[in-house]
């Protein structure tokens, strides 16, 4: 274990390391020495439920929850602890590899339903203590299901469940069709259709999302090729396709995307690399890396669900960004809420400033279109105008498109 930036505290023969009831903030592994458990039953006399070496973890619950301190610690010889706080122990957890960070996550899960379930059976929180108790359970989690659905959806990819669906993007001033959005669909051969709110940050813990990245560019690129020729266009509408954060950290990413999106015949610029506002602002250097090689390879970057990811608007600056697509909320609320309104305002007065083209996601209603035109808003998707639909539906939509009137 990396303990280099774990702090160390030394306790003498006798000390209290900690005292049941209080409030914890730390857990500790077991250095050097050997310290008993004691535990008071609805304010009794204190008991000892046992002793603990070297190499053990004591106090876990505050890192598990902040519940009080289940047990009083003391040591009995000279100990040397290593200190595991709350917060790095979540840091650790984030930057852990995502198998090891779901079967922790599972743990933590079953660990505090345990307790709940002992509270339930009229049990005093108290007693047994944690660390007394054996872990068994046969019950489902929410933890497990994600395992479950994890490993159907890597099937799913092979077995040609998972398919794209097209939304269009809509240019406001001429109301014609300037792109569309290519958005994962699941369609379970028992449960029916699946949300991607739902599979894909799974996909993206279990780290699936990389096959499923790779065939999302490679089929819309096909796809694209192909909408275009039967509907009679060429080389002039883009496709936007979705990325995370772990696409990006993959090695030779832009090297892959640029060898599919050749061999497809598109050009690189018909290619919108959409990332989110969030991607963005945690992990900026390697996201201005990533984008950087994108543009210099012919490909377009647009920032997705921007305005939920608190960045400044001058943050902005140092990347290399085409587009910025506001955030469905703030459309929503354009007529209701002054905030929104302002927001989508200086958001298009900076696509301005800094030639960058504005996209308003989430449009549903007329007046909304209307609004948004008004205000020199580059581009629109929503219901008002199209649903995401399959390859042919939205092929024939392109050829018989009526425009709509907003
Ligand atoms: P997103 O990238 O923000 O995509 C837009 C979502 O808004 C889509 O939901 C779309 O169907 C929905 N939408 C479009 N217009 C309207 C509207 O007028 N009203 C409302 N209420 N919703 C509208 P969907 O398809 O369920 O996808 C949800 C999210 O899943 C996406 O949000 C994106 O984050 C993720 N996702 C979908 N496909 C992919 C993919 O291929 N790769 C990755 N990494 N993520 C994907
Ligand atoms: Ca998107
Ligand atoms: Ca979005």
């Amino acid at each position: 274990m990396d303990t280099s930036k774990t702090s160390k505290k030394k306790f003498k023969s006798g000390d209290t390391i900690m005292r049941q009831g209080e409030e914890g903030k730390s857990a500790y592994i077991i250095e050097k020495g050997r310290v008993e458990i004691f535990v008071s039953k609805n304010g009794s006399k204190e008991q000892s439920v046992g002793t603990r070496g070297a190499g053990t973890l004591i106090g876990e619950m505050a890192i598990v929850d902040n519940a009080p301190r289940t047990a009083t610690i003391r040591a009995i010889e000279d100990c040397s602890l290593l200190e595991i706080t709350q917060d790095d122990f979540s840091r650790r957890l984030q930057l852990a590899d995502p198998v090891l960070k779901m079967t922790t996550q599972i743990i933590l899960t079953r660990y505090r339903d345990m307790l709940a379930r002992s509270e339930l059976a009229g049990n005093n929180k108290n007693w047994p203590p944690p660390e007394a108790i054996e872990l068994s359970y046969t019950e489902q989690t929410d933890a497990v299901k994600n395992i479950k659905i994890a490993n159907e959806f890597s099937s799913a990819l092979k077995n040609n469940e998972i398919s794209l669906h097209y939304q269009p993007i809509l240019n406001l001033q001429t109301a014609t069709i300037s792109g569309f959005e290519a958005l994962m669909r699941w369609e379970h051969p028992k449960k029916g259709f699946i949300s991607p709110g739902i599979f894909i940050p799974i996909a993206e813990e279990s780290g699936a999302i990389l096959d499923a990245s790779r065939f999302a560019l490679q089929e819309s690129c096909l796809a694209l090729k192909r909408i275009e020729h039967r509907a009679g266009y060429k080389d002039e509408l883009f496709m936007s396709i979705n990325f995370s954060s772990a696409d990006f950290a993959s090695e030779d990413f832009v090297g892959s995307a640029y060898k599919t999106i050749s061999k497809s015949d598109v050009r690189p610029k018909q290619v919108h690399i959409e990332i989110t506002e969030r991607l963005l602002m945690n992990q900026p250097d390697d996201a201005k890396e990533t984008l950087k090689m994108c543009r210099k390879a012919g490909m377009s970057i647009a920032i997705d669900d921007f305005g939920t990811g608190y960045s400044s608007l001058s943050y902005l600056h140092q990347f290399p960004i085409d587009t910025i697509k506001i955030d469905q909320q703030f459309v929503r609320d354009m007529h209701k809420n002054e905030n929104s309104m302002a927001l989508i305002k200086s958001i298009i007065s900076l696509g301005k400033n800094m030639k960058m083209k504005i996209i308003a996601e989430g449009v549903e209603e007329k007046e909304e279109a209307t609004t948004l035109k008004e205000l020199g808003c580059d581009m629109a998707q929503g219901y008002y105008f199209a649903r995401p639909v399959s390859e042919i539906d939205v092929t024939n939509l392109l050829k018989k498109w009526e425009k709509p009137i907003f």
